[in-house]
């Protein structure tokens, strides 16, 4: 059986670097916490756990110590909070979503109504929002868009994950809704590049094998994209999740991994699909 592992599978820059920056303070002890999960790996969060570094759903019960911003940044009067409470603070918002957040406030401090493209339940959206000094709308699509009130000024920013085509659909159902419209392109590619390399791969391999956190939208989506064209499409979280017999009949297996998922994972996973194929050879 053949094995092949997407390129771009697992850690995208942000996560990465909002990971390293979490280990490495958790690494050096003392009081630190993280607000939210850091990013969306279960396995990851408990590690920090285990290390001392615990999840805080808001810096309230904090008087000292320090509070790491996950990738998906925070709102901004949470920030303020912790500025306030003089705790030390590891910003590890991906550099992306600061962008995105900047535009919103630049925006709104020039009087322009703002639009974000996006998901109102995810809170790089509500982290986003929050820097808005007046009115903003989440919309999730141009159909939704179709229902905003007109306005003078429009500024449009998308949350980091939305597809350009989406982006296109909200800024056309703008057009007709001010006098003056300004777009920022505030998406990132990681997300759509993952999944364009899950769809080809899926058209090659008999059995796709997908990996992350179950709460993580971007892996449930790879697989999503993966089963639409390889029904014997796998979505785990874990090695140990792993059964022999979808690999029956299997001759070229595909392995993908979400943007939140840990290099140590996707390798455990790996070691036991080759163990399963030298098994299946003998
Ligand atoms: S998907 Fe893009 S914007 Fe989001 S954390 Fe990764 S690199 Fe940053």
């Amino acid at each position: 059986m053949k094995i092949i592992l997407a390129k771009q599978a697992g850690f995208c820059f942000g996560v990465k670097r909002a990971t390293q920056i979490a280990f490495e303070a958790a690494g050096k002890g003392g009081k630190t916490f993280t607000l939210g999960p850091i990013i969306h790996s279960p396995q990851v969060v408990q590690k920090l756990e285990e290390m001392g570094v615990k999840a805080l759903e808001n810096v309230a019960g904090m008087d000292e110590g320090t509070i790491i911003i996950r990738s998906h940044g925070a709102a901004s009067d949470e920030l303020e909070e912790a500025v306030r409470k003089q705790l030390d603070i590891l910003d590890a918002t991906c550099p992306f979503v600061k962008k995105a957040q900047e535009h919103v406030k630049n925006l709104s401090n020039s009087g322009y109504d703002v639009v974000v493209v996006g998901d109102a339940d995810h809170p790089e959206v509500q982290g986003i929002v929050s820097y808005a000094t007046g009115k903003v709308y989440v919309v999730a699509s141009g159909e939704e868009a179709v229902n905003l009130p007109k306005m003078g000024k429009i500024g449009v920013v998308a949350q980091t994950t939305q597809s350009f085509e989406n982006l296109r659909h909200v800024v056309d159902a703008c057009l007709v809704k001010g006098g003056e419209i300004r777009v920022f392109h505030t998406i990132c590619d990681a997300t759509a590049v993952r999944q364009e390399e899950a769809k080809k791969l899926a058209s090659q391999v008999d059995c796709m094998v997908v990996i992350g956190g179950y709460n993580s939208a971007n892996t449930k989506r790879l697989a999503e994209v993966s089963a639409e064209i390889q029904p014997r499409t796998h979505h785990i979280e874990m090695a140990q999740q792993l059964d022999p017999a979808w690999f029956e009949g299997v001759k070229i297996v595909g392995i993908t991994a979400g943007a939140s998922t840990p290099k140590w994972i996707i390798d455990e996973v790996l070691e036991q699909i080759e163990s399963i194929a030298k098994d299946k050879n003998r």
